[in-house]
């Protein structure tokens, strides 16, 4: 194998490129990244507010769980590696998630949770109401979970740097190229990881699929400043409703909220539900009612129908198309370990890291 052709450049195949450009000239590969827009990070990942939850996450074990730990765990080296090879700005959080709770129940479950992770290498602390008034000042919870350990990345500046390490390293990016149809690419290995623009191009290829493999699940976010909230982790709360916000800082007085989830589907672009968001901030922290927003924007995240996320592997019965695509919430927090995967499977067939039950099935 010589030549690797990956579709997309949203944080899915930038990362990849990355990953591949870091041994391309010991095995000798020759990778091209095809992208539509003119620019990377377009898409979702233009959109997502680049949370990295994976200590914090309600869900406990299973393979996802491992897999996003895994995920999270290369996140600290990586920025490092580009920091320093690109010289350029990536705005990164480790100052830590606190996840707050309003019910008083919350305790036992997070101190269940507390216990398993600590099993598995990481560490999480329960804060009770009066601590958390004490650390973070104005929040209204009756209790949080802080996690040493979650981050945040600025999506649009880490694919920015992957794709500028990866060009130096040797990868070739095509900009203004959206792929027709895929048996006009003639290389010996296509990775599929165009996102949403996934659908047309796998459709022929899944004969038994109807309907289309991915869905569009729409999501809000506005950007405000908020003079003296003074606030510095990453704040993740679930609202009354049974929906959750983030609450991102920036840098500045200025935070990320976000972001709705919507399945009712609506052409982009569209118009950001300011007031929802704001009312949900102030219910935490009311604070947020002196916030000026400053930007809304709205996306798209690609979730798997009818199949788990991520959709990761070989095409089924095309041994030389791969496809790492449909990580609705979570691909920026996966994006590294999905590159691990990908690369194992392209240089050797397998890898060691769980991979088959998020492949497509024949
Ligand atoms: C509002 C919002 C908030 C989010 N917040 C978070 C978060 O906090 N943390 C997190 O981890 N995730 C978050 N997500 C999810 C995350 O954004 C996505 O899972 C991730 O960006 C998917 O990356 P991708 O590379 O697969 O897709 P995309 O970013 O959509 O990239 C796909 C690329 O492929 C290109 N393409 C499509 N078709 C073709 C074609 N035919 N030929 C060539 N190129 C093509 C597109 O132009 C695009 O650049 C959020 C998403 C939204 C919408």
């Amino acid at each position: 194998m010589k030549n690797i052709t990956i579709i997309g450049c949203g944080v899915i195949g930038a990362m990849l490129a990355y990953e591949l450009s870091k041994c391309r000239i010991t095995d000798g590969l020759e990778v091209t990244v095809m992208e539509a827009k003119s620019d990377p990070a377009m898409v979702a990942t233009g959109a997502s507010l680049g949370v990295l939850m994976a200590v914090c996450s309600a869900k406990a074990r299973g393979t996802l769980v491992r897999l996003r730990l895994a995920s999270l765990s290369k996140y600290d080296r990586l920025i490092s590696e580009l920091t320093e090879q690109t010289n350029q700005d990536i705005l990164y959080n480790r100052n830590g998630l606190l996840n707050l709770y309003r019910s008083p129940n919350a305790e036992t479950t997070a101190r269940s949770l507390i216990e398993i992770r600590r099993k598995q290498g990481f560490e999480l602390q329960w804060l009770e109401h009066q601590k958390i008034i004490e650390r973070f000042s104005q929040w209204q919870a009756e209790g949080g979970l802080f996690s040493p350990c979650d981050r945040a990345v600025h999506p649009p500046q880490l694919v920015k740097a992957l794709v500028s390490a990866a060009t130096e390293n040797g990868v070739k990016f095509l900009w203004n190229r959206p792929v027709k149809n895929l048996e006009d690419i003639s290389s010996d290995r296509l990775v599929i990881t165009s996102g949403l623009g996934s659908n047309p191009l796998v459709a022929t290829f899944l004969k038994n699929q109807t309907q289309d493999l991915l869905q569009p699940v729409g999501g809000q976010a506005v950007r405000v400043k908020v003079p003296n909230l003074n606030l510095k982790a990453i704040v993740h709360a679930e609202n009354e409703d049974g929906s959750d916000i983030n609450i991102v800082p920036l840098g500045d007085d200025q935070y990320w909220l976000g972001a709705t989830l919507e399945f009712e589907y609506a052409p982009l672009p569209r118009q950001a539900n300011v007031t929802l968001l704001l009312e949900q901030a102030i219910a935490w922290c009311p604070t947020f009612a002196r916030a000026e927003v400053l930007e809304t924007w709205a996306g798209d995240r690609p979730r798997p129908d009818g199949f788990q996320s991520p959709i990761l592997g070989f095409v089924p019965n095309h041994p030389h198309m791969l496809i790492a695509t449909g990580h609705y919430r979570n691909g920026v927090m996966m994006a590294p370990v999905t590159a691990q995967i990908t690369k194992d499977l392209l240089l050797t067939g397998d890898s060691d890291l769980p991979w088959r039950p998020f492949a497509l099935k024949s």
